[in-house]
């Protein structure tokens, strides 16, 4: 499904998402979901893992959690709400597992929050967000992955990721409070926002996409088509593919559709994208952000230590609040029943609306 919203920068956005089992296993661990927040539009991808229905239910509590967050504090520093809730989304799912005894349930994330032609980013785990324009890759975000750890370090290339061992192996995820370096987790939320231009598109997916598909052939898929026709072409060629894994497309354009591809952008943008990756796509901690100022600061600290009360609020909370955000968990015949619980959704407040 397809949803369009005017914006605050005279475009509609467009938004939509596709997800689907693949082809060898049994079961879709991956959630995802969108709301329009007044002006605002959140979209969330999450991958969970753990087996035992576990990374079902982390994936979905990461979107339960994290829409219900971005809701409840509306006009905020959007970077201080990505990061408090993807911090309360950590603490939902350890606290889940801890009450059902299923340790090591956890999952990805990959949240955009659009204030406009403005896209604030947080990230843990090694879903990915995309940024594209006339066909060509702009911008991505880079795993918390130790395969990435290698690549940053020259001592491995991309090529070799896909096939090195160790790939997939995670060095964050929510639902685990410590990082593979020991450290207590820091969500990635990047400093500084992506700038839409008209006819841009932003594409969020789990890893059963980008394991088979190239940057290059994700954004060209993407280019000059609508957002629906993207998602969905996105999932059919990662199944055909081999669909080893669960497969979650998000795409949203600024405008009708993404902008056509455009080779002589393409070349120029193989620059940029090399450009970028060294400087801007260095992530950084927000809290760690020295050009926010301490009043700012201060805040971000207080959230750290104060033991994520919106944790508590967020799960202790009943519908109708959090029953907007069920979580489109385990959608293996997914288009099916993401349709009937939009229906259920849209049945419990009307003015917000779900796609999967
Ligand atoms: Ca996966």
């Amino acid at each position: 499904m397809t949803e369009d919203r005017g914006s605050s920068f005279g475009l509609p956005l467009r938004v939509a998402i596709h997800t689907d089992v693949g082809s060898v296993r049994d079961k879709n661990e991956d959630s995802a979901g969108h709301a329009w927040i007044d002006d605002e539009l959140f979209v969330i991808v999450a991958d969970g893992m753990g087996g035992h229905e576990a990374g079902e239910v982390a994936s979905g509590l990461a979107v339960d959690v994290l829409g219900s967050f971005m809701s409840e504090a509306p006009g905020g520093d959007p970077r201080q709400r990505l990061y408090g809730g993807l911090l309360a989304a950590n603490q939902a799912i350890l606290d889940e597992g801890a009450a059902k005894g299923s340790r090591g349930m956890g999952t990805t994330a990959i949240a955009a929050l659009m204030q406009g032609p403005k896209v604030f980013v947080g990230l843990v785990g090694d879903s990915r967000l995309y940024h594209i324009r006339r066909g060509a890759l702009v911008w991505r975000t880079q795993d918390h992955t130790r395969v990435q750890n290698l690549i940053d370090k020259g001592l491995i290339d991309e090529e070799d990721a896909r096939e090195h061992p160790e790939a997939g192996m995670l060095t964050r995820a929510l639902g685990h409070n410590r990082m593979a370096n020991g450290e207590d987790l820091v969500p990635d939320v990047f400093a500084e926002p992506i700038e839409l231009e008209a006819e841009d598109a932003l594409l969020l997916c789990s890893d059963g996409l980008h394991d088979l598909l190239d940057d290059w052939e994700i954004s060209q898929m993407v280019a000059g088509r609508e957002p629906n026709e993207a998602a969905r072409d996105l999932v059919d060629l990662a199944c055909d593919r081999g669909g080893h894994d669960n497969i979650t497309v998000a795409v949203i354009t600024a405008g009708d559709r993404a902008g056509a591809f455009d080779p002589e952008f393409a070349g120029q943008a193989g620059g940029v994208v090399l450009e970028q990756q060294a400087t801007v796509a260095r992530s950084r901690p927000w809290a760690a952000n020295p050009t926010i100022p301490p009043t700012l600061q201060a805040e971000v600290q207080i959230e750290l230590t104060r033991d994520l009360p919106h944790a508590q609020a967020v799960t202790e909370e009943e519908p109708p609040r959090r029953a907007l955000w069920m979580g489109i968990a385990a959608m293996s015949a997914a288009a099916l029943v993401g349709v009937a619980l939009i229906a259920a959704a849209i049945g419990m407040a009307a003015a917000w609306w779900w796609s999967a």
